[in-house]
This record gives C-alpha cells, structure tokens and sequence, in this order.
C-alpha cells in the first residue's frame, strides 16, 4: 500500500503506465474506520484492478462546528485496517491540499429539493460540504467505481445527482449497511456515546424493524406518531422521523401499498446525532 498527500502525486501515479486501463475503485472516507468501512473496502476489493481509499475529515460538511471538533481521529489504527483490507493507494489529503483557496467562498451545486429536507434541512450547508469534498476528489481519482454506504441513504442521492450533473462515468455503488449486534448501525460517532446512551442506542434499529412490520396501506402518520413515542420514550431527542419514497425521497403521508418506501430517522442521544434508515418493502 502507497500512501499519498497530494493531488499531483495521486494524479500522476494513477496515469502511470502500470495502471492504464486498470479498473479503479474508490472508497472515500473522514476516518475512525470501523466494520462499515471495512465492508465496503471488501466490496470494492473485489470489483476494483486498483483500490482506492481517502481519509479526509472533511471541514465543509460539518454544519456545526462542535462536531467537527468533537469528530474521533485514529489515522494510526486506519492505516493498519486499510493496509489489511487490501487498499492499494491510501489517500491521506490535508484541508490546504483540497481547497487551497479556503473554505470560506466557494460555488454551490443544485441539489434540487434533496438538499431542502432531512438530513438537508436540519444541517444547512451539509450537503454542499459533501460536493465540494467529492468533486475535488472525484475529479483527482476519476474512479471507474464508488462505494458508498446506505447508511448515509440521503448522500448516497445527492452524490448520484452531483454525478449527473458533472456528467461524470462514475458509477456508484450502494453497500448494506452494517450493524452491531443489537442492531446499531455502525457509525464513527458511535464512540461519543456514553455506556448509558450506547445501550439505548439501539432503539433506533428497533423503531425501524417496529415500522416495517406495523406498515399498512393507507395514511402513515398514525404509525409514525407511534414510533416517534418509542423513540422519545426510549430517551432520543427525535429530529426526524419519516416515511419517504426510497426512488425519490419524496415524503409519504400515505402509502399506496406498493411503492418502495425508505423509513429515515435522525435523533440525538446527549450530543451525539444518530442517523439510520431501513428500506421497507423489499
Ligand atoms: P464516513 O467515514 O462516515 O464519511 O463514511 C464513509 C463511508 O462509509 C460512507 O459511504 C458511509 O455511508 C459508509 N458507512 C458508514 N457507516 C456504515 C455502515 N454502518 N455500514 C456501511 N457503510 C457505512
């Protein structure tokens, strides 16, 4: 495994004649790896010629500014579950190396109305943040393939729509979510959770399996008041709780009864904001 700081090096590493033509696959990462990751680097090993991965925790993303203080960084135990996992190039770019000009101006993409709810509406700006970061990385690995995770099910939308905008021949590939064993979704900001919050994390996966097996046809909202009472019950501060259309993310108060759903929570334990969602109807 190479490790890589710059832009120019990456560049002209990938176009060296070794590894023309070679398919490159790409797992873009912020770091405190964890089975997840891994999980989607064991995808991408076996579909890529040449594997690809970035730990970058990214400023721009980072709507509150607490967080990014707050976000764990353990780059030396990374490098070795990166190195185990068979990564061929470890990008490892500083803040200076990507926006050389600053955080401060930069352009907005059009995210349509993605970029207006959910995860959009309760962090301004996020999803901007995650454009500028995979454009500029994007544009510096052109991988054949990128991986991402369902976890994120909302980003798995914006950089598929950031893709089309840039006309971009990158596919993106969507991987599982992985999960401890009583359910939580694997996350980085896992760690922040105290014993006592760790415990209760839990009711989020519980909540979703408690929607997809109460879900009729007809209006949701009764179904939905009902789980966010488990969730607040439960000790989550709930930011969100909705049934939405899993092609388009449309929000659904009522359910035809065939078209796939995604069920996308967001609530907070103490300070730590907790993401999950589960596809219902599959
Ligand atoms: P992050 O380091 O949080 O930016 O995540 C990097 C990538 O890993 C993103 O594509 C995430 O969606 C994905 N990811 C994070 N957690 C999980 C998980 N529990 N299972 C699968 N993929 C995940």
């Amino acid at each position: 495994m190479i490790q890589i700081k710059e832009i120019t090096t990456l560049k002209a590493y990938l176009h060296s004649n070794g590894l023309k033509g070679t398919e490159k696959g790409f797992v873009p990462t912020m770091g405190a790896l964890h089975t997840g990751h891994i999980s989607l680097l064991n995808t991408a090993k076996k579909a890529s010629g040449v594997l690809v991965c970035s730990i970058f925790v990214n400023p721009t993303q980072f709507n509150d500014p607490k967080d990014f203080e707050k976000y764990p960084v353990t780059l030396e135990e990374d490098i070795q579950l990166v190195y185990n996992a068979g990564v061929d190039i470890l990008f490892l770019p500083t803040t200076k190396e990507l926006y050389p000009t600053g955080t401060g101006k930069l352009g907005q993409y059009d995210l349509g109305g993605l970029e207006k709810i959910l995860e959009g509406q309760f962090r301004p700006g996020h999803f901007q943040g995650v454009c500028q970061v995979m454009d500029r990385l994007l544009a510096t690995i052109e991988p054949d393939t990128l991986f991402m995770g369902q976890k994120d099910f909302q980003q798995c939308m914006v950089v598929k729509k950031l893709l089309a905008e840039l006309g971009s021949q990158t596919t993106l590939v969507t991987c599982p979510t992985i999960r401890e064993k009583d359910g939580l979704a694997m996350s980085s900001r896992n760690r922040r959770l105290s014993p006592a919050a760790r415990e209760k994390a839990k009711g989020i996966y519980e909540t979703l399996l408690f929607v997809k097996s109460h879900l009729v046809p007809g209006t949701t909202s009764h179904l939905l008041s009902l789980a966010e009472g488990k969730l607040r019950s439960a000790g989550f501060r709930v930011e969100y709780i909705v049934l939405a259309n899993a092609a388009s993310l449309e929000i659904m108060d009522h359910w035809n009864g065939q078209t796939e759903l995604v069920c996308l929570i967001a609530a907070f334990l103490d300070d730590v904001r907790l993401i999950d969602n589960m596809i219902l109807t599959k």
